[in-house]
């Protein structure tokens, strides 16, 4: 089971992985937790130029796949074939979001990348966790300094909320959309439900 969580920066999403991964160990499941970009050693150096580093909008979208293609042939591939569960800090959507809607890169292209580097491969669970924009913002603010993508404008993070709704929408099978704005038990509330569903 391939399970991927995603929203936009501020929206609570990591505070929520460590928790799905607590679950699935009571269960006896030991789930191998991994993120993008990153992943592998190679991938996490092409994380540090990606959060550093200005370049074209589409040296960015390859990077983020190169870091992907890596990330699937040395992770989460084998973990799946060998009968694992894997849990992974974002993934493809987030391509859509940030390079789609956020940098306006066309779908068409991000469309192209994806049947070239995951043909057949798609979460079985996507969990967004979304926000409005000034709520996220706000977290933010409070808790770090802000990367090269974080200290984006309202505007890029309205339009990367706006692709992330879209694909939920339009995979609706795969998606479950979490309200990120009630506290940290409801949403946990939630999760475990959507986590317990899987073992009936
Ligand atoms: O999820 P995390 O905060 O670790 O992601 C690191 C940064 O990379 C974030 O600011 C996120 O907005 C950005 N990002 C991106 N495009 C992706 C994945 C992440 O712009 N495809």
């Amino acid at each position: 089971i391939f399970i991927t969580f995603e929203g936009i920066d501020g929206a609570g999403k990591s505070t929520h992985i460590g928790f799905v991964q607590n679950l699935l160990e009571q269960r006896g499941i030991k789930p191998v937790a991994t993120r993008e970009p990153g992943g592998t050693p190679l991938g996490e150096t092409l994380r540090k130029l990606l959060l550093q580093e200005s370049m074209h909008l589409e040296t960015e979208a390859l990077l983020m796949f190169a870091s992907r293609r890596e990330h699937i042939a040395q992770v989460i591939q084998p973990a799946l074939d060998a009968g694992n569960w894997v849990i992974s800090d974002r993934f493809t959507d987030a391509s859509f979001a940030y390079q789609g809607g956020g940098r306006k890169l066309s779908i068409n292209k991000l469309n192209q990348l994806e049947q070239w580097v995951h043909p057949n491969l798609q979460p079985d669970l996507t969990l967004l966790f979304d926000v409005p924009i000034d709520v996220a913002r706000a977290r933010l603010d409070a808790t770090r300094t802000l990367d090269k993508f974080e200290q984006e404008k309202s505007e890029f993070f309205n339009a990367t909320r706006n692709e992330y709704l879209r694909r939920a929408r339009e995979f609706p099978q795969r998606f479950r959309l979490i309200d990120s704005t009630r506290s940290i038990e409801a949403i946990q509330t939630e999760l475990r439900e959507i986590i317990d569903s899987f073992f009936v």
